[in-house]
């Protein structure tokens, strides 16, 4: 019965949005039927925030082997170009990676946005709390974020939202555009070191699903915004 309240809810934001299990299905079948990917010798990375309530969003695709863990508080891949580098020497022979990548988002029955009730918990609590943190204090036109060693992921993920702030500020719904230039650019960062990398990779193939999960109430499905699959043949990079 919930469920089935927050399709519609989270279908209101997010049309095109699928749930955790036709999420899995759909993108696993297009890998084997489309693309004649061998789905036994796959290792999957996730370039995800470090939430908790993300971990069951990874379990989609827990057929595969992994995952290598990229994301760090908002899902940028912090690992860098060595943990692309380390994931690569790590695939299958014959086989193939897959990296699964995005911001979260929570959403409420009511619909609202950036907001989700977590385990045990009575009142509605941020999600992803870096992103609604960073959406506080990007608000403060004054605000600059100061490099440090001991906030670095959240420094660093304000410093990169810099560049999207004016269209974050003009935007009718904060949040969701928060989420959406967080999108942009974990895609770019991965691309970036998928191309930077390409000679680490021992096989041809490297999918990616990128995408804005979705978080609805603990023990509800997930949901996945999907905004890129492609798989990538390494050789013409
Ligand atoms: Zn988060």
């Amino acid at each position: 019965m919930l469920q089935r309240k927050f399709d519609e809810v989270v279908k209101k934001e997010f049309p095109n949005a699928k749930d955790a299990k036709d999420t899995s299905i759909h993108y696993l079948g297009k890998m084997q039927i489309e693309h004649k990917l061998d789905i036994s010798k796959v290792l999957m990375a996730t370039s995800v925030c470090s939430d908790d309530i993300n971990v069951p969003s990874t379990t989609f695709f827990n057929v595969l082997f992994g995952p290598f863990v990229m994301g760090g508080l908002g899902g940028i891949p912090f690992v860098g170009q060595t943990g692309m580098t380390a994931f690569a020497h790590h695939i299958p022979d014959n086989g193939s990676a897959f990296i699964f990548y995005g911001p979260h988002i929570g959403i409420t029955l009511e619909g609202e946005l950036g907001k989700m009730y977590r385990p045990r918990m009575e009142e509605t609590g941020n999600s992803c709390g870096a992103l609604m943190l960073a959406l506080s204090r990007l608000q403060d036109n004054t605000y600059a974020p100061i490099m440090n060693d001991d906030d670095y992921q959240q420094m660093k993920l304000e410093e990169s939202l810099l560049p999207y702030r004016d269209d974050i500020m003009a935007s009718e719904n904060q949040s969701k555009a928060i989420t959406e230039a967080t999108y942009k650019i974990i895609d770019q960062k991965v691309h970036e070191y998928l191309k930077t990398c390409k000679d680490e990779f021992h096989v041809d193939k490297v999918t990616l699903l990128g995408g804005i999960i979705i978080n609805t109430d603990y023990g509800l499905d997930d949901y996945f915004d999907a905004r890129n699959f492609e798989v990538i043949d390494l050789k013409s990079l």
